[in-house]
């Protein structure tokens, strides 16, 4: 074949940094000459503007994503002898919260065309974690995988019946929706990531913590700051910690918000732009009806993955593996209680999937030859199987 040879990042930082440097830099500077790096103006700021945007009531930002659900696990009282139900095909950090605040993930599997938590397998668990006398059911933490909301509806519907907390681990998809209403709004407690290479990034660690509980976000911000009261700091009223954001990430952050809605429409473009070139050689994502993705991932399916991807590396072009093996197989996690029964689905998946370079600054051009790249493979490889 006769695609160039080029070197593409798989998330080009570099690109949307050299758009906004210059406020970027103004910012930056305000904090340093304002020196409140704890807690500083942009923070309040920042979750203001993340408020109105999702059009949520409270908004915490945090120092991590992990701490994020972390924090509203701990403000939900959630603990020893307590089950929380999550996805096994999901980023380590949704069952690490879960262990750390003393309860047991139970591992749940996800469908096959959205990759999202399964309500029916999670129904069936939560009968069956009824019926066991050491663990209570408490709590769902449902993954947006790769940037599409889980199905939220059904999944409240299972909350409210069994009396559960309901958690959304946002933190791929930042910025998506489902119909009018964004991400953010779908469960008791919504947890989101600033991770660089997340849909929406600072410059190092940090997440925000989204709820329409007035009592829940009092607890969170408590937490937040060592258990604080509204008394201040040294009025210790609960356990809490260090899980602050950084006032300079919270500068960033508002800088990188305001570009933030066009990105998500180049996203959508470059996602449609795949599906076109690539539908008829691979299993392209799908999308439900009425959502809408924050496409913090672009991943297709093939039986032919380690190969395909061997090639494509062979012409520049980067690929990820999200994820190569799935928690409920991890060393901390299998053979616990919190492995009960086959995943199916979650297996087939973690060896079938592959993820191609996918941020709101990737080039026709560039996207162009990444396509090629991948039609190629499999003309070539007919060709030697026939
Ligand atoms: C990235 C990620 C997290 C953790 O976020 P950090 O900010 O890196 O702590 C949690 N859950 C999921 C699904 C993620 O992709």
């Amino acid at each position: 074949m006769s695609t160039d040879s080029i070197k593409i990042p798989f998330i080009d930082l570099a690109a949307q940094q050299k758009n906004i440097r210059t406020s970027i830099d103004k910012r930056l500077m305000n904090v340093l000459d304002h020196g409140k790096y704890i807690m500083g103006p942009e923070i309040s700021e920042l979750e203001g503007l993340l408020s109105e945007f999702i059009k949520v009531k409270h908004v915490v930002s945090c120092s991590s994503g992990t701490d994020a659900l972390y924090v509203s696990l701990l403000a939900a009282g959630i603990g020893k002898g307590d089950a929380v139900f999550i996805p096994s095909f999901t980023f380590a950090a949704t069952a690490e919260a879960v262990v750390l605040c003393g309860a047991i993930p139970v591992f749940i599997d996800v469908d096959p065309l959205f990759f999202n938590i399964d309500p029916a397998k999670l129904n069936e668990a939560i009968e069956r974690v009824k019926k066991s006398d050491n663990l209570k059911p408490r709590a769902i933490i449902a993954v947006d995988l790769f940037g599409i909301p889980a199905p939220y509806s059904e999944l409240c519907e299972i909350s409210n019946s069994h009396g559960l907390l309901l958690i959304a681990d946002a933190a791929q998809s930042f910025g998506g929706s489902i119909k009018e209403d964004k991400v953010g709004t779908f469960a008791d407690i919504t947890t989101t990531s600033f991770f660089p290479s997340k849909p929406l990034g600072c410059y190092g660690d940090g997440g925000a913590i989204f709820t329409d509980d007035d009592d829940m976000a009092d607890i969170i911000r408590s937490i937040r700051a060592h258990g604080g009261s509204n008394q201040g700091k040294y009025d210790n009223v609960r356990v809490g910690m260090n899980a602050r954001l950084d006032t300079i990430q919270a500068a960033i952050l508002i800088e990188k918000l305001k570009i933030f809605p066009g990105e998500l429409i180049s996203r959508q473009a470059i996602a449609g732009r795949y599906t076109e070139l690539l539908s008829d050689v691979v299993t392209t994502p799908s999308v439900p009806d009425g959502y809408l993705s924050a496409w913090a991932q672009y991943t297709i399916a093939t039986n032919q993955r380690e190969q395909l991807s061997e090639y494509l590396n062979g012409y520049g072009v980067p690929t990820q593996i999200y994820y190569p093996k799935p928690l409920h197989k991890q060393l901390p996690y299998k053979g616990s209680q919190a492995v009960s029964g086959e995943l199916p689905i979650t297996d087939k998946l973690s060896q079938t999937l592959m993820s191609l370079p996918m941020h709101p600054y990737l080039e026709t051009e560039t996207q162009d030859k990444i396509s090629r790249c991948v039609v190629a493979f499999f003309e070539e490889n007919a060709r030697v199987t026939n």
